[in-house]
């Protein structure tokens, strides 16, 4: 099996799509990911996955905390910056229990690093959720490498 089938299968897993933020100093850090499920109920815990290379990995570390920003389905743009794939613009952040969050996002969660993993190339961090914030959007959705949106299922007439 080479990475390109492993790529390509584990891209056969439909998704949203997450922002990833955390703040060093003052400076707040993003990165996209889709790496992100939910973990325990009581405690109310998260996971996401960062890449051993992603800058964001030792901002994490040094601060201890992250929020997780479940994108709308009108944020595709924002995917794309985190993602570096659109450069130099400028992303007003809000706060949620005084961690950065994206305004506009279908769920913020605020975390606390409450443990780390490294697994091969990228380490998990497991988040313990210190409070959420929600919208009533639609989702943007990644699949087979292409930002999709939901379609509702169209009533079947009798
Ligand atoms: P950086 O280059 O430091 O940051 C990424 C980009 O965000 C840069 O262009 C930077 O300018 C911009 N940026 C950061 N902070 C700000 C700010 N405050 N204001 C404005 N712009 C800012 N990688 C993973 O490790 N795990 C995943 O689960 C994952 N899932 C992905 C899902 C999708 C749909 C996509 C498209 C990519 C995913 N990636 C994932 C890849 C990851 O998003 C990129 O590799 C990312 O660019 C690496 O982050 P970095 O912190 O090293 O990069």
């Amino acid at each position: 099996m080479d990475d390109r089938q492993f790529r390509t299968a584990m891209g056969k897993f439909a998704t949203g799509v997450t922002v990833i933020a955390t703040q060093v100093d003052g400076d707040i850090h993003g990165m996209t990911a889709n790496a992100f499920m939910s973990v325990s109920l009581d405690p109310k815990l998260v996971v996401v996955s960062i890449g051993e290379k992603a800058k964001i990995l030792n901002k994490i570390k040094e601060s201890k905390i992250f929020t997780v920003n479940i994108l709308a389905a009108d944020q595709q743009e924002l995917s794309m910056i985190f993602a570096g794939q659109l450069k130099d613009k400028e992303v007003t952040f809000d706060r949620l229990d005084g961690k950065p969050v994206l305004p506009g996002a279908v769920a913020q969660v605020a975390c606390e690093v409450s443990a780390e993993h490294v697994e091969g190339d990228h380490t998990l961090f497991i988040g313990r959720v210190t409070d959420i914030h929600l919208e009533d959007k639609e989702p943007l959705i990644f699949y087979s490498g292409k930002y999709r949106s939901l379609v509702a299922e169209q009533p079947v007439s009798i």
